[in-house]
């Protein structure tokens, strides 16, 4: 299915990484997938993940540095010939403080460092994508959303104001790279366990509440959210964009 598609994955840190679970299903189609990591502590960690799926380029990117963003993308451009067909954008950061207690007390550097970290660098990156994805005829974008940026879900705090913004900018790019072929969509997710989750106070209870509440009643894990991914980032998804495709046990159609 992605038989000579060329990828760019940012956000695995270890196997539990939705981006790593998306990273399989496109290995397994075929595609070839450069990764970038974020510090010193994982490095070992997605460069062994990467060599499984004989990756051609794992490199350092801190999604907040513009320079990082661009030597990134120009390593990007030497592996693959100057062309990119699929981006995974599965990044986020809140300070754990601010995913607990109260949103009100949310300091402004921190409401910043939420958005700029786990909303603006899709911008960014999409920004930097965008001359690879042309010289391909076209690409596929995809980001991880959560239920929290649409209403409001007690501890989530600033990520869900991230989220919104995210969100609102998964339809802005749609807009604007359309004209290109450039289609950008996002994944919803219901509550999956990796690392980031651990810092979420309150995600034990969302995770109980899905499984009381959700029409099927159950949890979702991250390689169901891979193959969500492999649709929208194949050309089965052709005429997708804009969009945000739910992988939540159907958790967001509930009033209570
Ligand atoms: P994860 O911890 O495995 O992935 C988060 C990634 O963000 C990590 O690889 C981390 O290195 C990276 N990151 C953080 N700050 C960064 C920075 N400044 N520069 C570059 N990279 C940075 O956790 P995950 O749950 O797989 O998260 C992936 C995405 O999925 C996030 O956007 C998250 O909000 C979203 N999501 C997760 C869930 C869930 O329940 N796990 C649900 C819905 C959405």
């Amino acid at each position: 299915m992605f038989s000579g598609k060329r990828a760019l994955v940012l956000g695995v840190a270890n196997k539990r990484s939705i981006a790593w679970a998306i990273a399989r299903r496109l290995a397994e189609g075929g595609a070839q997938i450069a990764f970038t990591f974020q510090g010193e502590r994982i490095e070992k960690s997605v460069r062994e993940l990467a060599e499984s799926v004989s990756s051609p380029l794992v490199t350092e990117l801190d999604v907040r540095d513009d320079a990082g963003i661009d030597r990134v993308f120009g390593e990007v451009a030497d592996v693959f010939g100057g062309e990119l067909d699929i981006l995974v954008h599965s990044v986020a950061f809140a300070a754990a403080e601010d995913l607990e207690g109260r949103f009100t007390d949310t300091p402004r550097d921190r409401f910043w460092m939420a958005i700029d970290i786990s909303a603006y660098s899709l911008v960014a990156t999409a920004r930097a994508a965008e001359p690879l994805m042309e010289q391909a005829g076209g690409g596929s974008i995809v980001t991880m959303t959560y239920l929290g940026g649409e209403r409001a879900v007690p501890h989530y705090n600033v990520m869900g104001v991230a989220k919104a913004t995210l969100d609102s900018s998964v339809k802005y790019l749609a807009w604007d790279l359309g004209q290109k072929n450039i289609r950008v969509n996002a994944i919803s997710a219901g509550p999956v366990r990796t690392l980031a989750a651990r810092s979420i106070a309150g995600f034990p209870t969302m995770e109980a509440i899905v499984e009381e509440r959700a029409p099927l009643r159950r949890h979702v894990d991250a390689d169901d959210v891979g193959a969500a991914a492999e649709y929208l980032l194949g050309d089965g998804a052709k005429n997708v964009t804009g969009t945000t495709l739910y992988v939540d046990s159907g958790y967001h159609a509930m009033g209570m």
